[in-house]
């Protein structure tokens, strides 16, 4: 089947006592138990499995082609499990440019629980490939990436990770099921941060890892969600699947408005770089024409200084003067977005003083460059 069928379809059962044809929010914290102590429902507690949140793992398996799929209450308390998967001594290989949240979680939460790891480019395989150790368990990928929208080479990254008796894991958040089939490329799990696209609306939480297979390292994650606890609630299940019924459509329409709004920013002559793999002039745009249906729905672009402001400055002034775009964090919502990622990161980032980030919304793509051309007039000199 096609995704656009799967995604109306998946994890949506015709409900047997009610004939509901859409599936009910079942809040219960517990099911009853036979004369035996069996669970005839399959359901026994809600922290280790629910109707809801079955229904979303059934759903979001069948979107990504996974065997299962596991969902967590964030996209940060999915992408924890899978380094929680590891152990004490093992050695993880990131992404140099890679979502801000991720990189302290590494940093800041395994390093002193004791897993090492190597930041590299992961568009230079020969980099990702030295830097693989004996204790490399894990490589994880982040395309395209957050938020310079670096391309990876999932399949030949994840070819380097089994060469090495290592797995691939790959952030895919930004371009969604619809636009990377991230498991096919090869990679052993595909992590969401369902908060964003699959969501859809700004409105919900969550997260979730798919695999490939149900091994040793699947069962350890699967422990972690479900002892751990770090699970969404029922309500926050059904939001999210009500949003993947029209993920593809949103997603064509997010990488239409997107490619318009590169194009635009990309002759500005107060723009100094846009980063959108769509565009040909993209290091990574072969790469994501191999990989990716389409290019997706996020850009960066960076502001030029001028004689009486600097980079930054005239970027903080582009997002203060939107009226269409909403200077707010977060992505992958209906309407759009701009931030300053650098103020929010830190001093110590590697993101450009100068970036926007953008996540492109579905309003008309006209009305949302003329909001941009408005900006860029009202404040850069
Ligand atoms: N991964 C990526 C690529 C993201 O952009 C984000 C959030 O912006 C996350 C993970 C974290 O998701 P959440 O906020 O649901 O924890």
């Amino acid at each position: 089947m096609q995704i656009e069928t799967i995604a109306v379809h998946a994890g949506k059962p015709i409900d047997p006592t009610t004939g509901a044809v859409m599936p009910p929010i079942h809040l219960s914290t517990t099911f009853e138990r036979n004369a035996d102590g069996s669970y005839p429902s399959g359901f026994s507690y809600i922290r280790s499995d629910n109707p809801t949140r079955r229904a979303l793992e059934v759903a979001l398996g069948a979107l990504d082609g996974g065997v299962a799929a596991a969902t967590f209450g964030s996209g940060m308390a999915a992408i924890m499990a899978v380094f929680q998967s590891l152990r004490t001594g093992d050695h993880v290989i990131i992404p140099d440019d890679i979502y801000f949240g991720t990189g302290k979680l590494v940093r800041e939460l395994f390093g002193p629980w004791g897993l090492h790891h190597s930041a590299v480019d992961m568009t230079d395989l020969a980099a990702v490939q030295a830097a693989v150790r004996p204790q490399t368990k894990l490589i994880w990928t982040e395309t395209p990436s957050n938020p310079l929208l670096k391309i990876t080479d999932v399949a030949a990254v994840a070819a380097i990770a089994h060469a090495n008796g290592a797995l691939c894991a790959c952030d895919s958040t930004w371009p969604t099921p619809m636009l990377q089939r991230t498991l096919e490329l090869g990679a052993d799990f595909a992590v969401h941060a369902t908060t964003k696209y699959l969501g859809g609306h700004s409105d919900v939480l969550g997260g979730a890892v798919i695999t490939n297979a149900e091994n040793d390292f699947w069962n350890r994650l699967l422990m972690i969600q479900r002892t751990g606890g770090a699970v969404p609630s029922p309500f926050d299940c059904w939001l999210t699947l009500r949003g993947i019924r029209t993920l593809p459509y949103r997603m064509r329409a997010h990488c239409e408005n997107a490619k318009q709004v590169a194009h635009f920013l990309a002759k500005h002559p107060k723009v100094a770089v846009v980063h959108y793999p769509g565009l040909a002039t993209h290091p990574g745009h072969a790469v994501a024409a191999k990989q990716m249906r389409d290019f997706g729905g996020m850009l960066s672009f960076q502001v030029k200084g001028d004689d009486k402001h600097s980079g930054m400055e005239n970027a903080l002034r582009v997002a203060n003067q939107t009226k269409i775009f909403t200077q707010a964090t977060s992505l992958g919502g209906v309407e759009s977005l701009i931030e300053h990622r650098f103020s929010v990161e830190g001093p110590n980032t590697k993101t450009p003083d100068n970036l926007l980030r953008v996540s492109v919304g579905l309003e008309h793509p006209d009305d949302l460059i003329a909001d941009l051309e408005q900006a860029l007039a009202a404040t850069v000199a």
